[in-house]
């Protein structure tokens, strides 16, 4: 095993593996062509010309770390592009909702760009919402559980302010639509280079009409420093001023402690995915992720994967990279990030309410084998400081 496969796949005793794997959990960031299987993104890059010499290298570009949110960037908008026809998006939206129902997760928030694909935006969008109607199916056969999902609208920060303006006013009529499966809108892309600003009205459009429609309002901001002029706290400020409902990782809160507790006071839900900040090494190392700190102040947090493809990473991959790192270390934590996250997606408040109940009661039923899993791990740990 290499040094960094025992940060990606820490040894923790598997009962508690399993544990992690039935807790119920939230999943509000998973971008659909980051996220899709390896194995249908093989089929799509076939599909869509790519020779078989150069499958192999592109795949590659999939690595186990990146040397910064511009390295994976690069791989982004080479690998995950292949999802690009109406049919290719039905599937890779299926095959993500068979993988998060493997997290058993409970809410599935999936997010796409929609301008420049090998459809009108119009078809990719429907196409998302079959594969998310059938998926949904899929896990009630074979799950035996509602499997909330949705999808969230996502504009480009690189793209023009007429792009962003384009998708916006697309989001809010194709939310109209009485099967419209639609209710989130996303400004992502890198932060360092592009400004909030640009989008401006893209955002004040969504912010006017989007509540009526039931379209809440996420923006990626501060995921790192800084590469270029704007720095992730400028861009965590602007992303609050412009009304965001949620920020999407805002890791540098590190630093700026005024802001950090103005986000702590309003309670703005944070969709934080820990593993991703590691591999673009955004933190120096797993231990010195701010989660715990975060968690501890009282931060709304919630944890998702943001690309499962491209990280190589599932939810309960990341709740044992936290917990054999110390960054959460009790059943009440773990209970936390599910409930926030189900507080903070984008559902109808009925349908939220329903879901609360239903989560409560699946950690009721789960906690006394947590409690003896954890007595276990522990007096085996004391056994073994004793014979050391
Ligand atoms: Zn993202």
């Amino acid at each position: 095993m290499t040094y960094l496969d025992t940060i990606r796949y820490p040894s923790i005793p598997s009962d508690l593996k399993n544990l992690f794997k039935k807790v119920p959990k939230t999943e509000l960031h998973l971008h659909i062509g980051g996220s899709t299987r390896k194995e249908d993104i093989e089929i799509f890059m076939k599909e869509n010309g790519i020779s078989n010499e150069e499958i192999p290298k592109l795949l590659q570009l999939i690595k186990p770390s990146y040397e910064s949110i511009t390295d994976i960037l690069n791989a982004y908008y080479k690998v995950p592009k292949h999802v690009h026809t109406p049919s290719q998006f039905k599937r890779a939206t299926f095959g993500i909702v068979q993988e998060a129902a493997k997290d058993n997760v409970k809410v599935l928030e999936t997010r796409t760009s929609i301008l420049n694909k090998g459809g009108e935006p119009k078809e990719i969008v429907e196409a998302v919402e079959e594969g998310l109607k059938e998926g949904s199916k899929w896990v009630q056969e074979n799950c035996g559980y509602n499997m909330r999902m949705y999808l969230t609208i996502l504009a480009q920060r690189f793209g023009t302010k007429e792009d962003s303006l384009k998708t916006a006013g697309l989001a809010i009529e194709l939310a109209q639509r009485p099967t419209s499966m639609i209710h989130g809108f996303d400004l992502a892309g890198d932060e360092s280079k592009h400004s909030i600003e640009e989008h401006a009205e893209a955002l004040k459009y969504i912010k006017k009409e989007g509540p009526k429609h039931g379209i809440g309002l996420t923006i990626h901001a501060g995921e790192t420093k800084s590469s270029g002029n704007i720095s992730g706290v400028e861009s965590i400020k602007k992303a609050i001023e412009y009304g965001a409902d949620r920020l999407a990782h805002a890791l540098r809160l590190l630093d700026d402690n005024k802001l950090k507790e103005f986000v702590i006071e309003n309670k703005i839900p944070i969709e934080m995915a820990p593993w991703s900040h590691v591999q673009i090494k955004a933190v120096d190392s797993y231990p010195e992720h701010p989660i715990r700190k975060f968690l501890e102040e009282g931060m709304n947090i919630n944890l998702a994967t943001d690309n499962r493809l491209m990280s190589q990473i599932t939810l309960r991959q990341q709740l044992t990279q936290l917990w054999a790192n110390n960054l959460i270390t009790n059943w009440n934590q773990i209970k936390q990030l599910t409930i926030n996250g189900v507080k903070a997606a984008f559902l109808p408040d009925i349908e939220r309410q329903k879901l609360l109940k239903e989560t409560e009661k699946d950690f009721s039923q789960l906690e006394n084998d947590f409690a003896k899993t954890i007595e276990t791990y522990l007096s085996e740990d004391k056994e073994k400081i004793k014979v050391a």
